[in-house]
């Protein structure tokens, strides 16, 4: 439980209020502020303080409509704690349609940041300090990068009990337990002792509807495990946490013909993908090198060797048996979310 009132970007939000505001986090060549824009809803009833990012990578928009979605949809006469909502974390990227700040660097390989570093590292503490260090649970809303496509997943370090708790309410089928990258906004929160769970989902520089409805109810979900919403979380018991994952990557340059796609359930030895030279010779059939499901596949056709082509992920039940209960709940062979 927190205080009555969040202050955040020199504004104070208090019990029943909301707030449009922009929080400076650099400046221009001009002299001028560059700010991102965030909304502050501080419910009537007290609890938690959940912050929800987008954008972290410029180019990543389907978590940018789940926010905004989340902006239009609550009020806080419902809302029991605080919800930080912030649709554009990286907005250098996201004016630039790309994954990176203006100097060519990850923002989300600097958190927790520094004040007296280069221009990434000040970026990361500004949004660190002011926003992650104020919230008790995090959210931050991912895409594959660009030339690739992600089956909906969660990633996080399950073996903190916090983490797990929203990760498993969040719903998706598939939860990767990693404890994140160094630098990522993931990894340094949960080093700080803040529960913080990342979504990847779909592709770069679209809104695909469908992941951002479902997003928007998972977010629901997660406001309801930690009862800042009514009502009961509405996931499938059936969920599959795996810890080991493999790039499958091309041994020749070519053009890519993949068979399969995210969501996917495929055993050892099932062909992926066929890579053919210019003439249409084939000249390289990929293949599953174990059982797994496919979470992301490169969307671009064209590949030299060495590039991942299918994020595998190695599962452990028997392929069979995890075809067959996901047929008994959702109806069909394939994962979707
Ligand atoms: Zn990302």
């Amino acid at each position: 439980m927190r205080d009555d009132v969040i202050r955040i970007a020199g504004s104070e939000i208090h019990r029943g209020e909301r707030k449009n505001l922009r929080l400076k986090v650099s400046e221009s060549f001009i002299s001028n502020p560059t700010y991102i824009p965030l909304t502050v809803i501080n419910g009537e009833k007290p609890g938690p303080v959940l912050l929800v990012t987008a954008a972290v990578h410029g180019d990543e928009l389907n978590g940018i409509e789940i926010v905004r979605q989340l902006i239009h949809f609550l009020t806080p006469e419902e809302l029991s704690g605080t919800l930080i909502c912030v649709p554009v974390v990286n907005i250098y990227g996201f004016q630039n349609a790309t994954r990176y700040l203006p100097d060519g660097h990850d923002l989300n390989r600097y958190f927790p940041g520094d004040p007296d570093q280069w221009s990434q590292g000040r970026y990361a503490y500004t949004v660190f300090n002011e926003l992650v260090l104020k919230s008790d649970y995090i959210i931050d809303l991912h895409t594959a990068s660009s030339g690739r496509s992600n089956l909906p997943h969660i990633r996080a370090n399950m073996s903190m009990p916090q983490v797990a708790k929203i990760a498993r309410a969040f719903g998706t089928t598939v939860i990767l337990d990693y404890v994140g990258t160094q630098g990522s906004l993931r990894r340094a929160a949960t080093d700080a002792g803040i529960p913080a769970i990342t979504l990847e989902a779909g592709e770069t520089r679209k809104f695909e509807k469908k992941i951002a409805e479902r997003g928007l109810l998972s977010v629901f979900n997660v406001m309801r495990e930690l009862k800042m919403l009514d009502g009961l979380v509405n996931t499938s018991d059936f969920q599959l946490v795996i810890n080991k994952t493999s790039w499958i990557r091309a041994n020749r340059g070519g053009i890519l013909s993949i068979n399969t796609r995210p969501g996917r359930v495929v055993k050892k030895s099932k062909e992926l993908a066929t890579n053919t030279n210019p003439f249409g010779t084939e000249v390289e059939s990929i293949k599953a090198p174990f059982n797994g499901i496919v979470i992301g596949i490169a969307t671009a056709p064209t590949v030299v060797p060495g590039e991942g082509i299918c994020h595998l992920f190695l599962l452990e039940e028997p392929v069979r048996q995890v075809r067959k209960k996901l047929m008994e709940i959702f109806g069909r062979k394939r994962i979707v979310f």
